[in-house]
């Protein structure tokens, strides 16, 4: 058994030794104010460890179904042949070994905000003070005819890291020589601005290297995306007449998909794939939404600075889950709503004044896997509502050997600061 199996403590040992199979009873360190935290990935650990950083005194039980936690940052490269899935690999043993976070394998089922209790999938019951959600996203299975989670098992999305990905790469290495892959592109919001993009590059280079006679296609559900003349000016620069970028505002809007013979019709034109990527329209993952936490839109409308719902009392949403204005959602923005979360909640703990955050994004992308470009944003509360005040991108004749340097740092710095993987 290695030290981070050892350490999770699967859902009934974990609730045995807390005294709470079953039943809501106190914590046995009683006095303690309880916090529950449910999903380990980027933003839950990092409110798990910074709670435990903020204060000592308060018990933090950090709940996720999955184990092992598999990072999206990084699994591009694992599509374009980069880097194995096992370099996703998160490592949370330093968060119970160090910081004393109560790990638990187990499913959330449901939430009882007037009990603070949360029902696990084999009904035992853990009682909070305090409660933070960082669920992740779902799909929105209904949003593309023709593309639901069965079509999905031959049309991946990849949008999830894990098996997902491994598809996704052996369709990529069975491709035919002068084939064409296709991703087709959401509409905003969703996980990650930038990721089919920086995806798309990678692809492009696999491609260029192993299928130069082969095509690469975006079909987009915007008509502007993130990082857009950085990117195409990589395109041009990298990958010339292997990839190409068409907004629906040019083929109309996607409106099926056939998972048999791998074509996407959109209003005005029909596309065969040879390889076929379909990144779905997205919302908040289904515990938030079942918990009523979710508005009509999909996501969950938080206070800007502590992220306490406005739909529950006691109960913070943090991360890709929730609606945090014009914050992206990607891992370092949870993160950085995590930290804010975790001051928040702290402090409201120990009847202190909530601070007000500064709160920031910084996302790089690879284009080739030896050049990055990155955006950088600084959000603050202005009239009640997160601002975007500062930010700035990669320059155009900006040196992007340097910033795939940078990028390659920020990822370790992230995980290790989420997952405490370095203590
Ligand atoms: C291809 C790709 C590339 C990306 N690259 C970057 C990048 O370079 N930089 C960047 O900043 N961001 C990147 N992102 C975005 C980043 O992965 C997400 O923004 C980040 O993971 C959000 O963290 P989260 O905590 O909100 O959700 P997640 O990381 O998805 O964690 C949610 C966790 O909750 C658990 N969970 C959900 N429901 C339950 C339940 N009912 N019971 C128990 N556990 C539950 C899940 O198992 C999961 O572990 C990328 C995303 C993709 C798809």
């Amino acid at each position: 058994m290695n030290a981070s199996r050892r350490d999770f403590l699967k859902g009934g040992a974990a609730l045995a030794a807390w005294g709470l199979t079953g039943c809501a009873t106190r914590s046995r360190r009683s006095g303690l104010a309880k916090v529950v935290v449910v999903g380990a990935g980027y933003g839950g650990a990092t409110a798990a460890r910074y709670l435990r950083l903020l204060d000592a005194n308060i018990h933090v039980t950090l709940i996720d179904a999955a184990e092992p936690y598999l990072s999206c940052p990084g699994s591009n490269d694992v599509i374009a042949g980069l880097q194995p899935l096992a370099a996703l690999q998160c490592n949370h043993s330093g968060l119970s070994r160090n910081w004393d976070v109560q790990r638990v394998r187990a499913t959330v089922k449901a939430i009882d905000p007037d009990r603070r209790q949360v029902r696990l999938h084999n009904d035992a019951v853990l009682a909070y003070d305090r409660l933070i959600l960082s669920p992740g996203i779902d799909f929105r299975w209904d949003a593309i005819a023709g593309y639901d989670e069965a079509a999905s098992q031959t049309v991946p999305h990849a949008w999830k890291a894990g098996p997902q990905t491994e598809l996704l790469y052996r369709q990529l290495q069975a491709m035919p020589a002068n084939g064409t892959l296709i991703i087709c592109a959401p509409p905003n919001p969703y996980r990650c601005p930038p990721g089919p993009y920086e995806r798309a590059s990678l692809i492009a280079h696999y491609l260029q290297q192993r299928k130069p006679r082969a095509k690469l296609l975006i079909l987009d559900g915007k008509s502007q995306f993130s990082k857009q003349a950085l990117f195409q000016e990589a395109w041009r620069r990298y990958y010339p007449g292997l990839l190409e970028w068409l907004p629906y505002t040019r083929t109309g809007r996607l409106e099926r998909v056939d998972a048999q013979s791998l074509t996407v019709h959109t209003e005005f034109e029909l596309f065969k794939a040879d390889v076929l990527n379909v990144i779905p329209p997205q919302q908040a993952g289904a515990l938030a939404r079942q918990a009523g936490l979710a508005d009509a839109a999909g996501w969950c409308p938080v206070h800007p600075g502590s992220f306490a719902s406005t739909l529950a009392p006691d109960i913070h949403v943090i991360g890709d889950a929730c609606n945090a204005g014009p914050m992206p959602k990607s891992a370092f923005a949870a993160g950085s709503q995590a930290k804010a979360c975790a001051l928040a909640v702290a402090a409201s703990l120990q009847d202190r004044p909530i601070p007000a955050p500064a709160l920031i994004n910084t996302c790089y992308s690879f284009v080739t896997p030896q050049a990055a470009i990155s955006v950088a944003g600084v959000y603050k509360i202005e009239r009640g509502q997160l601002s975007n005040v500062a930010g700035g991108e990669t320059p155009l004749t900006g040196d992007w050997q340097e910033e795939a340097r940078y990028a390659q740092n920020w990822r370790r710095a992230v995980r290790s600061d989420a997952f405490a993987e370095n203590s």
